[in-house]
């Protein structure tokens, strides 16, 4: 038995750093007392995984008791193949989260910084605090990043610069010049780290997911997902392309068995069924365009976004906020996203689900609101 009153001392204690970490909350999935809940919390792909994902996940059980191919090989050339790379130039992740650990952990340490934009994906100062290092969060404008703020932002002991394009939970993005501006003035010591993990899902064409800025300098690296359109997210699927380099020293500090089997043939499935990715598109463009028409004719503010998810502000009077408006949905079974510890308490994010989650949020929030429907 423990003994608990044991001075501190006489205990193993972990590193100051560590316990500064505030515990990442994710989006939950059960309502109590709730059959039918409508999940909007985690921007999942609401159509689920494709039939050919789910066929080669279930070949794979009477396989389990070997060890995956720590190199993910056949995945990583699918991967190439699928968007035209150099497969050696692509690693692997248990999810993009791993690999965003991974990249820290090899370039950063105490009294290092980690810069991002101050609502960009939790993950970055999460991540950053792990290893010692310091979280520098830059200003944004109008909810988004602005490239003279980070490039400000940069200072001698700088390490990383992660910046999430479309970024989550805002919704917004830099254009593929804005990217190229930021990269341009970037000190090259400095690594950029470009998350598109929304990129399928983007049909702007001044949008870039920072692609061909990996091919043209040493210090871009870009990190996409299986966990988004591709509907794989209990799986835990992503891969990064990056300079030789930064290949080189992730395998250094990676398991050597991070991405297991099953994730490795369901997303190498995944990648060759194209048209679950264009339904899923299509879905998505038809079903977030009509919830920020619906949630806007309710007096709410929808922050424009590119991605799978819409991002709303609530007014700040009590029993009219964002909190009040969670509550709310929750006891109706649909579960939206909080937004404080992003920075955005007057905020609730919603992804787009299936019609009739989509519908089951909005008529939620008009009763809220009022309206009545
Ligand atoms: C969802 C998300 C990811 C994906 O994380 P996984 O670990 O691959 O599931 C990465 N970055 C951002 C900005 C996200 O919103």
């Amino acid at each position: 038995m423990t003994d608990k009153s044991a001075p501190a001392a006489l205990r193993p204690s972990p590193k100051s750093h560590v316990m500064e970490i505030a515990p990442y909350v994710g989006g939950g999935h059960a309502v109590p007392g709730v059959d039918e809940v409508h999940v909007l919390s985690a921007n999942e792909n609401p159509l689920g995984p494709s039939p050919s994902s789910i066929a080669a996940y279930q070949s794979l059980a009477p396989q389990l008791h070997r060890y995956p191919d720590g190199g993910a090989d056949a995945l990583r050339n699918a991967i190439a193949n699928r968007h035209g790379l150099n497969p050696e130039c692509i690693v692997c992740g248990n999810g993009s989260d791993e690999l965003i650990s991974l990249l820290v952990q090899a370039y950063a340490g105490p009294d290092d910084e980690v810069l991002h934009s101050a609502h960009g994906f939790l993950m970055y100062p999460l991540a950053a605090r792990a290893v010692g290092a310091r979280p520098v969060s830059a200003p944004e404008v109008g909810l988004r990043a602005d490239v003279d703020a980070l490039l400000a932002g940069v200072s001698e002991r700088t390490r990383l610069l992660f910046l999430a394009n479309p970024n989550n939970p805002t919704g917004s993005f830099l254009t593929g010049i804005e990217l190229r501006r930021l990269r341009d003035a970037l000190r090259p010591d400095v690594l950029m780290v470009i998350d598109a993990a929304y990129a399928e899902y983007v049909s702007r064409n001044d949008y870039s997911s920072g692609l061909e800025l990996v091919a043209e300098r040493d210090n871009v690296v870009m990190t996409r997902t299986f966990s988004k359109i591709y509907g794989l997210a209990a799986l835990r699927l992503g891969w990064c392309y990056a300079p030789r380099e930064v290949v080189d020293a992730l395998h250094r500090v990676r398991g050597p068995f991070n991405v297991n089997a099953a994730a490795q043939a369901a997303g190498i499935a995944a990648l060759d069924d194209i048209a679950a990715i264009e339904a899923a598109r299509t879905h998505n463009d038809q079903w977030r365009s009509w919830l920020d028409d619906e949630l806007s004719r309710l007096g709410l503010t929808v922050h424009p976004s590119i991605a799978n998810f819409v991002l709303v502000s609530f007014e700040e009077t009590p029993g009219r906020d964002a909190s009040s408006a969670y509550d709310f949905l929750f006891q109706r079974g649909v579960i939206a996203r909080r937004m404080a510890a992003y920075g955005l308490p007057h905020a609730l994010r919603l992804s787009v689900g299936t019609e009739r989650e989509c519908r089951a949020a909005v008529s939620g929030l008009a009763e809220f609101c009022g309206g009545g429907r």
